[in-house]
């Protein structure tokens, strides 16, 4: 065995109801005195349980999927003009972009609080969209410096969402055992990630206000993220990030439809990591462990549900090709891809 493997330094802190403690102890430590709070409308009532005792400077709330360019530009110039030192977002990855973008330019650190099991929090990635083109880039300064999880935040985030998004924290564990970079420390954080997520999420639908599955599946979601801060975007993450940028699909949708047929498509030709995810989930196999968990969960099953026109796969197709790591397990061609993608499009079995 040989490799490299590089960790993100950040603070985790993890403890439900003591987000608002937390927050305040991680920007003091930062010694914060003008902080930008961001949070989007929904989450308005949450950040201020979670910021009432901060130097808050400014409130912004303006908050959009996937980072339009113009968007961050405001948020930017919002910084600017309140002189902020620091950034505080509460939200899912959405919000936490936005404060990666101010980030990015303005040199700030961010604490961030989740609210979804996106894992932008544990990623140095961050990304923008101008037009239809989604831009990303690794960056050290978008890193949030702390994050703070408190599952309690999270007990009204809708079932439906709770399952999307756990499904995209399952897909960074899936892709994170053959994307370009992935190592063995990666393989064993998205191994537990995956147990930790089959664990919580169905505990999470049964009682959505129940705790427990709550901190399971934001735990899962946390090892997923840094499994795939670590390994990369593999062509699960390559499909999606064209989808989302192009297509302007919804991000966690767009990841739990496609993971089934991404992991159809790949374990053939990855024994190892089948073995895996198959143990992780404790199943006969892959493929079946990821079915049994999607048929509990009642999860989203087709492309076409969530505003893929059937017309727009081969335009998907020429995107998504040129962005495939040469060392996906099964080799992509245009054939294959396409007939992944009308899969997902309607919804066939994984097969
Ligand atoms: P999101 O942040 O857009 O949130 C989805 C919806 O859930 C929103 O309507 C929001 O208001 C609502 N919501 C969030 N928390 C809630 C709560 N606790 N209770 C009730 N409602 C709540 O979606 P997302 O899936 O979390 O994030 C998607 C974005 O994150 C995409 O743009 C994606 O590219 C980005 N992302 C980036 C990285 C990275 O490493 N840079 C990783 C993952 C995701």
């Amino acid at each position: 065995m040989r490799f490299e493997h590089e960790g993100l330094a950040q603070r985790v802190l993890f403890g439900s109801g003591e987000a608002a403690q937390a927050v305040a102890a991680e920007t003091e430590r930062l010694d914060a005195r003008r902080v930008m709070v961001i949070a989007g409308k929904g989450e308005r009532e949450l950040a201020e349980s979670v910021t009432a005792g901060l130097p808050v400077a400014v409130r912004h709330d303006e908050v959009v999927m996937h980072v339009p360019v113009e968007v961050a530009e405001r948020a930017r110039s919002v910084a600017a003009a309140h002189d902020v030192d620091a950034i505080v977002c509460v939200g899912g990855g959405s919000t936490t972009g936005l404060a990666k973008a101010v980030a990015l330019t303005a040199g700030v650190p961010i604490v961030a609080v989740p609210t979804t099991y996106a894992g932008s929090e544990a990623t140095n990635v961050w990304g923008l969209t101008e037009g239809a083109k989604k831009t990303t880039g690794v960056d050290a300064r978008v890193l949030p410096r702390a994050i703070v999880y408190d599952a309690s935040l999270m007990l009204g985030l809708p079932v439906a969402m709770s399952v999307a998004s756990g499904l995209n924290a399952l897909a960074h564990c899936v892709d994170s055992m053959w994307a370009p970079r992935a190592d063995p420390i990666d393989r064993a954080l998205a191994a537990e990630g995956i147990r930790a997520l089959r664990i919580g999420l169905p505990q999470v639908v049964a009682a959505p206000r129940g705790l427990e599955g709550r901190e399971y599946a934001l735990y899962g979601a946390y090892l997923a993220a840094v499994a795939f801060a670590s390994a990369g975007s593999g062509l699960h993450h390559k499909i999606c990030h064209v989808l989302g940028g192009r297509f302007d699909l919804p991000h966690a949708q767009t990841h739990a439809v496609v993971l089934p047929y991404v992991l159809a498509f790949n374990v053939p030709n990855a024994p190892e990591a089948e073995r895996r995810i198959a143990v992780a989930f404790d199943a006969r196999t892959a493929v079946e462990g990821l079915r049994q968990l999607r048929t509990e969960l009642d999860a989203p099953t087709a492309l076409r549900d969530y505003g893929l026109s059937e017309a727009d796969i081969p335009d998907a197709v020429e995107a998504i090709l040129p962005a495939v790591p040469a060392d996906n397990p099964t080799p992509v061609d245009s054939h294959n891809l396409a007939r992944l993608l009308h899969a997902a499009w309607e919804g066939a079995d994984p097969r």
